[in-house]
């Protein structure tokens, strides 16, 4: 990797913040400037990271959080158990959509990356409320992110869990429909903690470094999390990665990557590269465009293509 690589890449895709707006659905959200853009890349090669722009910014770490409470319920569980709850199917609809469940008339949620799935994937994990939870899963992200520096954003918190009505709803739905057991409200605080807690693009980075090196953390040779559930994960991000918009990635950028409406994006180039990119400005599916952007270019350059 190199540095002056990444100086061009930010520069060739800040604009594109112009093309989308930051998320106001949850107040606290719409108060970040929308004309940033950071990157970090984890180097497997040399153990080096390298970034550029505004790559060690704090922000929500949103959705990208169900990729490690995924793997931590797959380590708690065992990923038989885990994925009879949930299923592994694109949902063609946006992330907080209940009329996938709905039409198909499903039983289980349909993947972990929407907000039906990932709800039920906070109640898997061991802990009797929310606070032992949120306590296991926060520990878990300072891990995985090799940052034991991560703290709850009380402000984005607060603002989630007073707006998060539909959230509410598709818990509610789920509960009526024997989709999990449990308690909505208490499932509900852990799972709008896990998407509040603050991370940069080098976190980021550092999590997409242990799923490129199959579960183990390169800065130590650790192994966080087992194989198996790092290729489960990352095939899922290729396929449900980005919402209602994975296809068009998957196809038109073609690596595995996470997004989150706080405007992280989270990628893997497997055995080469973890990669962390922030911006702000959303698309209408809730992905980054600048960063969106960022990611084409760097795969471009420097040929991290999966399928080619
Ligand atoms: N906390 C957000 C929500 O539940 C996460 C959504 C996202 O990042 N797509 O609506």
């Amino acid at each position: 990797m190199d540095k002056k690589l990444l100086d061009k890449i930010i520069e060739e895709s800040f604009q594109y913040y112009k093309k989308g707006h930051v998320a106001t659905y949850i107040p606290a959200l719409g108060r970040v400037n929308p004309e940033q853009l950071g990157i970090a890349v984890y180097d497997l090669e040399n153990n080096e990271q390298y970034f550029a722009g505004n790559a060690e910014t704090s922000f929500a770490i949103e959705s990208i959080s169900k990729v490690p409470v995924l793997l931590l319920a797959i380590e708690e569980r065992g990923l038989k158990n885990v994925f009879n709850k949930v299923d592994a199917e694109p949902t063609g609809f946006s992330f907080n959509s209940i009329l996938n469940m709905e039409i198909n008339k499903r039983t289980y949620p349909m993947n972990p990356f929407v907000n039906t799935g990932a709800i039920v994937i906070n109640s898997l994990i061991n802990g009797k409320n929310s606070d032992e939870r949120f306590e296991k899963i926060l520990s878990f992200m300072k891990l995985i992110c090799n940052n034991e520096h991560l703290t709850l954003n009380q402000e984005i918190y607060e603002s989630e869990s007073r707006t998060g009505d539909i959230n509410r709803s598709l818990a509610y739905y789920m509960k009526a429909n024997d989709m999990f057991d449990g308690d909505v409200e208490d499932v509900l605080d852990s799972y709008f903690k896990q998407c509040s807690v603050n991370v940069n693009t080098i976190d980021l980075s550092n999590l997409a470094a242990v799923l490129a090196n199959n579960g183990i953390a390169p800065w130590n040779n650790q192994q966080i999390v087992s194989e198996e559930a790092a290729i489960t994960v990352k095939s899922i991000m290729t396929t449900a990665g980005l919402y209602d918009e994975s296809g068009d990635f998957s196809t038109h950028v073609g690596i595995p990557a996470k997004s989150g409406v706080g405007g992280g994006l989270m990628a893997v180039s497997p055995d080469k590269f973890g990669i962390g990119v922030f911006g702000p400005a959303l698309d209408k599916e809730g992905n980054s465009t600048a960063g969106m952007k960022a990611l084409k270019l760097l795969v471009e350059k420097v040929g991290l293509n999966i399928f080619e």
